[in-house]
């Protein structure tokens, strides 16, 4: 990772480069602030910056250091992340245990939260720490001299997660450092972290992302320029929730398309067409199915009486909430209960794991007769 793979932080990314020129690198730094503002991808950038052979205002990207921590597999380079014990991890789980899933999803998203974390690797429904065990991990990695480097650099994402006696071990390392490391700490949440820890390292504080850096950094993610700047408006400087954002109106925008395409056939009693429209429902999956099925209520229990306030609406474009609005005559008390009930059986019968194809192309043909019968 490079200091231009990380949006925005301009100041930041300068007085890293500068402690680096000036021989200054402490070697014990605590990166703080939410994840959508990037400490990870940073500390990263800055570890690759402080081990490049041939440095200018970023790292070079191509020397024998580069080209290593480019795919994260430097022997000077070391991670901490909490994990928990997983179908095939079930006894003392240490980061490298996971460390092929580390780097897959670093490389792959660089920005990500601790949930997104956990549900990469399976344990969403546990809460990861870094325990006693990767504590003795972390002191024999770094009784060796660097292989390569000048300095061992180790990374340790969400310190707030070292138990107790794991703390206490990295505090003892902090006091008293091996030669040649650095420890960079990433952390959301620094008061959760042991005081005596936090207060041995050098803070280095992450500010909120400038507007027009994360509109710049998405321009080539493929979605729609308003799109962007919208998720980028609503995103209070965060990169993970613009993500976030633009992903909510995707799917609000396909769940939208299903639902007029389903409405104009089921008024054209267009059988065949319904039929095709329940097939192609059946492939989506079940989540998709789901998400749609919910929408499609939502829709109907409102009568189509939009709500602005509800977020996934606010992507909506002028044309749909046009159509939403026209439809809504179709939709009133001689029809809107029946329809909400169908929907809702639908939901639970593709919770239940029955066959997509048959509950779809069910609800396709009661619906077409429910909304027909108000026909006017
Ligand atoms: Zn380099």
């Amino acid at each position: 990772m490079q200091f231009k793979d990380v949006v925005g932080q301009k100041e930041l990314k300068a007085k890293l480069v500068s402690t680096v020129a000036d021989g200054r690198v402490s070697h014990a730094q605590l990166f703080e602030g939410s994840m959508g503002y990037g400490g990870l991808p940073m500390a990263l950038a800055y570890a690759q910056f402080i081990s490049c052979k041939n440095r200018g205002d970023d790292s070079c990207g191509k020397c024998s250091s580069c080209v290593k921590y480019n795919k994260l597999a430097h022997p000077d380079l070391h991670f901490v992340f909490p994990v928990n014990t997983t179908k095939k991890i079930r006894d003392k789980p240490v980061s490298n245990n996971f460390l092929p899933q580390w780097r897959e999803i670093l490389l792959e998203k660089k920005y990500f939260t601790e949930q997104d974390w956990y549900e990469f690797i399976g344990i969403e429904n546990k809460q990861g720490i870094i325990s006693a065990h990767e504590a003795d991990k972390i002191l024999s990695n770094l009784s060796f001299k660097p292989f390569e480097a000048e300095n061992k650099i180790m990374i340790v994402w969400l310190p707030e997660r070292l138990n107790p006696t794991s703390a206490n071990r990295l505090l003892k390392l902090i006091e008293e450092p091996p030669e040649h490391t650095v420890f960079i700490l990433v952390t959301e949440t620094p008061g959760r972290i042991l005081p005596t820890i936090y207060s041995r390292t050098q803070r280095i504080k992450l500010h909120p992302l400038k507007e027009e850096d994360i509109v710049n950094s998405l321009k080539e993610s493929g979605f729609a320029e308003k799109d962007i700047f919208t998720a980028s408006r609503l995103s209070e400087g965060n990169y993970i929730q613009a993500m976030q954002a633009l992903q909510v109106s995707e799917s609000a925008k396909a769940n939208l398309d299903n639902f007029m395409q389903f409405m104009r056939l089921a008024y054209q009693n267009d059988i065949l067409g319904l039929l095709d429209w329940a097939d192609s429902m059946a492939s989506i999956g079940r989540e998709k199915q789901k998400s749609f099925l919910v929408f499609a209520e939502r829709l109907t229990r409102e009568n189509f009486i939009l709500n602005r306030n509800i977020a996934d609406i606010v992507y909506l474009g002028f044309e749909e909430l046009e159509w939403a609005r026209k439809f809504s005559v179709f939709i009133n008390e001689n029809n809107v209960f029946e329809l909400y009930s169908q929907l809702n059986m639908c939901i639970l019968h593709i919770s239940q794991n029955g066959n997509a194809k048959i509950i779809f192309a069910d609800l396709a043909m009661k619906v077409k007769e429910l909304i027909r019968r108000n026909k006017f």
